[in-house]
């Protein structure tokens, strides 16, 4: 069993005596990062300039562009969860899926300043912070011993070499594509056309339209329809829809002839949940069966065999998505779905179909991303700061 403790302190002293050793290497990498470091001491000339710490918005800085918040899911509960009254500079930072009491002990022995939690530690809303419930003890012991919390959770399943990519990766090479397309973040906008006999009557629609949007969220085009009359048409934000039309009404325009258009946001291509690959080289259902347990690093999983399908039946079109992946697989066709839990009768829904199924339980579909995004969010970072994947986060579930 690993001794938290005394790894710690191997850990630490290795830390510091790297931090020796890789001074000027931190320097300059420090400074690439920080555009306006502090000018020398002029009174200590022959001593390099001092480090310019990793502040928490430099390191927040970094994760955001690795995984724009902006590609989590609505509901989700992403960023930033506690943020110490103290600031600190960030020289540890500690990786896990879940947030664990045992997760937390570790991070107090390694003088973590902040830890990522892919699983949100905190996601219903509360109302006190008590020491009966487990997930308010960790927010508490969080804030008493100074570490931030930050969760990138549904941003890292979206986003283009996230999450869903790693796990489709170990099937095999193939094409990829998303299953549910992630899109331009922005507000909602809606478009309404309607017509007009000519440029004079429009004048006054889009002046008086203009005072009332005050944002300027406003834009409207005119052209020349095959009937008589001009087609015109302007574009506002949700907010500005009611009171666009009470105006457009106003000014004569009749309700029926007013057509009102909700605009899509532009899809942003590799981006979003779940993953569809065909693979370059169909393999078998056992050949699947294997890699993935390789993939994972894990002995046991659980597989359904679609209908009419063998252990030998090729698997050509494999669908996956980490996690409770049942919602974002319904209805995909393909040969193999590979999650992390599904329900009995979703399960055999998809069975039904003839598509055969491959539960690792949920966090195992996960975990192995975060030695990937280890490497990735290092290497964007100073080497004055350290980044390690726990080691006692695991999943709660084992095959006995
Ligand atoms: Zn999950």
């Amino acid at each position: 069993m690993w001794s938290g403790v005394r790894t710690a302190s191997r850990f630490l002293a290795s830390l510091q005596l790297n931090r020796a050793q890789t001074s000027r290497e931190i320097y300059s990498l420090t400074r690439h990062l920080s555009p306006s470091p502090p000018p020398p001491s002029p009174r200590i000339s022959s001593l390099p300039p001092p480090l310019p710490p990793m502040e928490l918005k430099e390191v927040l800085d970094v994760l955001e562009q690795l995984a724009p918040l902006s590609l989590a899911e609505p509901w989700d509960n992403v960023g930033l969860l506690v943020e110490p009254s103290r600031p600190r500079p960030v020289a540890t930072i500690l990786l896990t899926n879940d947030l664990t009491e045992a997760v937390m002990d570790e991070a107090e022995a390694l003088a973590c300043d902040l830890i990522v939690s892919y699983h949100p530690p905190l996601f219903q809303p509360i109302k006190r912070l008590v020491q009966r419930d487990w997930k308010q003890r960790l927010a508490v012991r969080a804030l008493e011993g100074g570490i931030a919390i930050f969760s990138p959770h549904t941003s890292w399943d979206a986003v283009r070499g996230g999450v869903n990519d790693w796990l489709v990766a170990g099937l095999g090479s193939g094409q990829v594509c998303v299953l549910s397309q992630a899109l331009t973040s922005g507000p909602c906008r809606y478009k309404l056309e309607f017509t007009v006999s000519n440029t004079e009557d429009l004048q006054p629609i889009i002046e008086q339209l203009k005072k009332e949007d005050s944002k300027s969220t406003l834009m409207h085009s005119v052209n020349s329809g095959e009937t008589a009359g001009l087609l015109a048409s302007v574009s506002c934000s949700e907010t500005a829809l009611p009171s666009t039309v009470q105006s457009l009404l106003q000014h004569g325009v009749a309700s029926q002839a007013l057509t009102i258009l909700k605009t899509e946001q532009p899809p942003l291509p590799g981006h979003g949940q779940g993953r569809l690959s065909v693979l370059d080289r169909p393999i078998t259902v056992a050949t699947a069966v294997e890699k993935v347990k390789s993939h994972l690093g894990l002995k046991h999983v659980r597989l359904a065999l679609g209908s009419g399908q063998t252990l030998e039946s090729l698997v050509k079109r494999v669908a996956v998505c980490a996690g409770s992946g049942a919602s974002v697989l319904k209805g995909v066709s393909s040969d193999l779905h590979v999650t992390g839990e599904m329900s009995h009768h979703e399960v055999l829904d998809a069975v039904a179909r003839g598509t055969s199924v491959i539960l690792s339980d949920h966090s195992n579909s996960e975990r192995g991303f975060l030695t990937v995004f280890r490497e990735r969010l290092a290497s964007c970072l100073p080497a004055s700061v350290t980044v390690a994947v726990s080691l006692a986060d695991r999943d709660p579930l084992e095959v006995v």
